[in-house]
C-alpha cells in the first residue's frame, strides 16, 4: 500500500543555480576590477572514464561561470614525483587561483603527497591536511565541496543543527567525516555510523538530521526514519539512485533531498564559489563571500 509523501523537498538544483549565478557575477566583477580572471586548474592522471567525465563537467561549468579553466592531463604512468612537481608548479603560478586534483589517482601514486602539493590558499576542494585541520579547529579555510553544499542546503531551509542529533552514515575523508565535523561546529550532537556499526537502524531512528553517505542504493529504509526528520541523501549510485529509499523515507521525513537534484548539484556550485573566493583573496580583496 503506498503512503502519501509528507516531506518537503530540498531543492539543491535551484539553490545551486543561484550560487552559480552569484559566483558568475562575482567572477566578472573581479575580472573588471583587478584585470585578472579567476582561474581553476584541474589535474587528471590517467583516463578513468568516470573521472574524465567529472573533470570535463567541472571545466565546462567553470568556463560558463567566467572562470578560466586550465587543464593538466597526465598519463596513468605518471610517478608521484612528477605529479607533485606538476601541482607545485600550479601552486606557484600567480595566474592559477584554485587547484583540483581529481580523485582517485592510479594506485602506485602517493595520493596524499600529491594533495599536499596544493597550496592551502588554492585548495578549493578542501582536501589538504591544512584545510582539514582548519575545519577541525574552526578556523577559516576551504571545506570539501559536498559537505559544504550540505551545510548550505540546511541553511537555506532554516535547519539549525544546534542541539539536534545528527547521524552521519559514512565516514569517508571527503564526505562523511567532514560533514560530521561541520555539523558539530554548528552545535549538533553528532553520531557517526559506518560498516562496523552494530544495529544501524536503531541509530538512524534517533536522527533529527540524517546524512546518508554510504554508496549503497536505497540502503536507508523509510521505516527507520524518525517522523519529521531532515534527511540528506548524499549518495549517488548507478541509475540516479540515492542511499535512501526515497519513496518510503518521504512518507516520514519533514525535509528530504531528492536524487538527482538534491546534494549533487551543490558540490560543483560550492567548488565554483570557493574558486572565486580564492581568487578574490589572492588578488587582494580580503572580503570573504561567506
Ligand atoms: P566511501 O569512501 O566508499 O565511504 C562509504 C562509507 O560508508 C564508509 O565510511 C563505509 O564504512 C560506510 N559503509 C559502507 N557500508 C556500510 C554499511 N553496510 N553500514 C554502514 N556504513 C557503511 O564513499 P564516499 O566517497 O563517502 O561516497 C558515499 C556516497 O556519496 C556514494 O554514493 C557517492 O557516489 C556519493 N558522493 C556524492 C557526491 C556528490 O557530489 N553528490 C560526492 C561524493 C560522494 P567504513 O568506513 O567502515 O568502510
Amino acid at each position: 500500500m503506498s503512503q502519501t509523501q509528507t516531506a518537503r523537498l530540498m531543492d539543491g538544483a535551484g539553490l545551486a543555480r543561484r550560487i552559480v549565478e552569484h559566483s558568475t557575477a562575482r567572477a566578472a566583477q573581479i575580472t573588471r576590477e583587478s584585470g585578472t580572471t579567476p582561474c581553476l586548474a584541474t589535474v587528471l592522471v590517467g583516463d578513468d572514464p568516470a573521472s574524465v567525465t567529472y573533470v570535463r563537467m567541472k571545466r565546462s561549468r567553470s568556463e560558463k561561470a567566467g572562470i578560466v579553466s586550465r587543464h593538466v592531463a597526465l598519463p596513468a604512468t605518471t610517478t608521484t614525483a612528477e605529479l607533485v612537481a606538476a601541482i607545485t608548479a600550479l601552486s606557484q603560478d600567480p595566474e592559477v587561483h584554485g587547484i583540483l586534483l581529481q580523485h582517485p589517482v592510479p594506485s602506485h601514486i602517493d595520493e596524499r603527497a600529491a594533495f599536499e602539493a596544493i597550496a592551502p590558499e588554492k585548495d578549493v576542494d578542501g582536501l589538504t591536511l591544512s584545510s582539514f585541520a582548519a575545519l577541525s579547529f574552526g578556523l577559516p579555510g576551504f571545506v570539501p565541496c559536498t559537505p559544504g553544499g550540505i551545510m548550505r542546503l540546511l541553511e537555506e531551509y532554516d535547519v539549525d543543527p544546534a542541539g539536534r542529533h545528527a547521524v552521519v552514515v559514512g565516514r569517508s575523508a571527503i564526505l562523511g567525516k567532514p560533514v560530521g565535523m561541520l555539523l558539530l561546529a554548528a552545535n549538533a550532537t553528532v553520531t557517526y555510523c559506518h560498516s562496523r556499526t552494530t544495529d544501524l537502524p536503531s541509530m538512524v531512528r534517533q536522527a533529527d538530521i540524517l546524512v546518508a553517505a554510504v554508496g549503497r542504493p536505497r540502503f536507508i529504509r523509510g521505516e527507520d526514519i524518525k517522523p519529521g526528520a531532515v534527511v540528506i541523501d548524499a549518495g549517488y549510485n548507478p541509475g540516479n539512485v540515492g542511499d535512501v529509499d526515497f519513496e518510503s523515507a518521504a512518507t516520514r521525513a519533514g525535509l528530504i533531498t531528492p536524487v538527482p537534484g538534491g546534494v549533487g548539484p551543490m558540490t560543483i556550485a560550492v567548488l565554483l564559489a570557493q574558486t572565486v573566493d580564492a581568487a578574490a583573496r589572492q588578488l587582494g580583496d580580503l572580503r570573504s563571500d561567506r
